[in-house]
């Protein structure tokens, strides 16, 4: 029976042991409770040191061999057509008062967002600024408009093998659309989600990026590392921690995943099976995907562009109900963050339709339905500009001898999806090849006949795999490679 296995084959959330999660007391004595250092933070809305993060400035050296997408920096989204207009200008507003707006659709900021070269997202819908009305005052020097600003604040929590997004919200009030810098930590309740024990719950939000939320009105969604009590360990279940700083390491993820509802991937019939794989891999019509897939795709596309995200295509799967979706970052956090971030969009948007996003990379267990993957397709300064078949099959090499430390973050049940099978190599073999989509690393023809210069793909982390954790694998063994000038490529 069909639901039987669906149901068999999720993953069931493991726990992480408490004892591994190193309690408060070790840093208790040296440093403030987190009260303190949240009473600081949240009560002062001055930029804190230990809060900033420098956002990424994209490095002027270009890939003259391939072909790179746009910057996020450079992101208009000036294609969205203009929901419903909002006219604040018609409600009157006594002197001195600030007016309000209401939501008047699911995403009716988008065609007022612009892009911010500073930072790098898209700037706030000027909603108080954007009418002509001169009788409501606007940035009134005596008393500037503040407007109260709803920040989502994302982290990931403590399970394993995979973590959870987590959100909540709080409401601030600023002049302006705030930046990175102006973010406050903030705090939660660790013990509610295996990141700390009851007796000493507090763990801090740092933010790291932020994104403005296209289904909100002046909202923000905010990337957060989870830091320990003293707002500047990072708590152990904090990968994104782990990844060295470098600006020249450059990530595209292409995410698989599939649509699930009542237990079964979408459009497949309440028992057994629809018709075999083959039309539904970049297929068009009802019978290949569906009524409802398309919209949620679609929407969710506009959704990533909007909030400034570096979303570079989709496109329908090989199995019915599996789609996916390609992000690009330059700068080795970047990808990683946008593509938690992607997540995070896609699950919410779920929400409205009653589907649910299966991330598991065999959902349909040893069957002929195909797996789900996540590629990492990577690339470094070094790789880009000199590259080389020596330094290459050095790093080959490499990544052959870390074979196990690499599976080790790719994913949970990789052994399933990684069989030789379905465009895939064995889990326990580490094997490269010329456009060979059946290697664990795909060398691009354009790789090859550059003389060895440009990117690569890691096919085997699949769609289940902590970006962050990928990220910081693939260039902690590209360090372990010396260059020939002595020194390694990732920094
Ligand atoms: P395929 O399905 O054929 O593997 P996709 O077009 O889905 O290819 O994905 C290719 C990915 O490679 C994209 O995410 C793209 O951004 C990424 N990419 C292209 N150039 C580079 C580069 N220089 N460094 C890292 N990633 C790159
Ligand atoms: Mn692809
Ligand atoms: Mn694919
Ligand atoms: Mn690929």
């Amino acid at each position: 029976m069909f639901r039987k296995f669906g149901k068999w084959l999720r993953p069931e959330p493991q726990s992480v042991p408490v004892e591994t999660i190193p309690s408060s007391a070790a840093t208790e004595g040296v440093v403030e409770t987190v009260k303190d250092v949240l009473s600081d933070a949240v009560l002062d809305t001055e930029p804190k040191s230990e809060a900033v993060v420098a956002t990424y400035e994209p490095s002027a050296a270009g890939d003259q061999s391939i072909s790179t997408p746009a910057p996020v920096e450079a992101y208009v989204p000036a294609e969205i057509s203009a929901p419903t207009p909002l006219e604040p200008a018609t409600v009157a507003a006594p002197s001195g008062v600030t007016p309000t707006v209401e939501p008047v659709s699911d995403m009716p900021i988008a065609s007022t967002l612009s892009a911010d070269p500073d930072n790098g997202f898209a700037a706030a819908p000027a909603i108080t600024t954007e009418t002509n009305d001169t009788t409501i005052p606007v940035n009134n020097e005596e008393s500037p408009a503040m407007t109260k600003y709803k920040l989502e604040y994302i982290w990931l929590d403590g399970y394993t093998p995979v973590p959870n997004l987590r959100g909540k919200t709080q409401i601030k009030e600023f002049d302006a659309m705030p930046t990175l810098e102006q973010l406050p930590l903030w705090g939660f309740d660790g013990s509610s989600t295996l990141q700390a024990d009851g007796s000493s719950s507090d763990c801090v939000l740092k933010p790291v990026r932020v994104f403005p939320d296209p289904a909100r009105i002046n909202g923000e969604l905010v990337m957060c590392e989870v830091m320990m009590p003293d707002g500047v360990t990072p708590h152990p279940s904090n990968q994104r921690a782990t990844i060295l700083d470098d600006d020249g390491a450059w990530f595209g993820f292409e995410q698989e995943y599939f649509f699930y509802q009542n237990g079964r991937p979408l459009g497949f019939p309440e028992s057994g099976y629809p018709e075999p794989q083959g039309k539904y891999y970049t297929g068009v019509g009802y019978g290949s995907v569906g009524n409802i897939a398309r919209q949620i795709v679609e929407e969710h596309l506009d959704i990533c562009l909007a909030a400034g995200i570096n979303h570079e295509g989709i496109n329908a799967e090989v199995a019915k109900g599996q789609w996916e979706f390609q992000i690009f970052g330059k700068g080795s956090k970047k990808a990683a963050d946008e593509m938690w971030m992607a997540r995070y969009l896609l699950q919410r948007l779920g929400e409205k339709y009653s589907v649910d996003i299966e991330y598991h990379c065999k959902p349909l267990g040893d069957t002929d339905w195909n797996g789900s993957g996540m590629h990492a397709n990577f690339s470094t300064t070094f790789l880009r500009d000199v590259g080389g078949k020596e330094y290459f099959e050095k790093l080959m090499g490499a990544f052959e001898a870390n074979c196990a430390d690499h599976i080790a973050v790719y994913g949970p049940d990789n052994h399933m999806r990684l069989t030789g099978l379905h465009d895939t190599q064995r889990s326990d073999q580490c094997s490269w090849g010329i456009a060979d989509r059946g290697a664990s690393i795909r060398v691009p023809h354009s790789f090859a006949n550059n003389g060895f210069k440009g990117y690569l793909e890691d096919r085997r982390p699949n769609s289940q795999g902590d970006p962050y954790a990928i990220a910081s694998q693939i260039l902690k063994t590209i360090a372990s490679v010396p260059t020939s000038a002595g020194s390694t490529a990732a920094a």
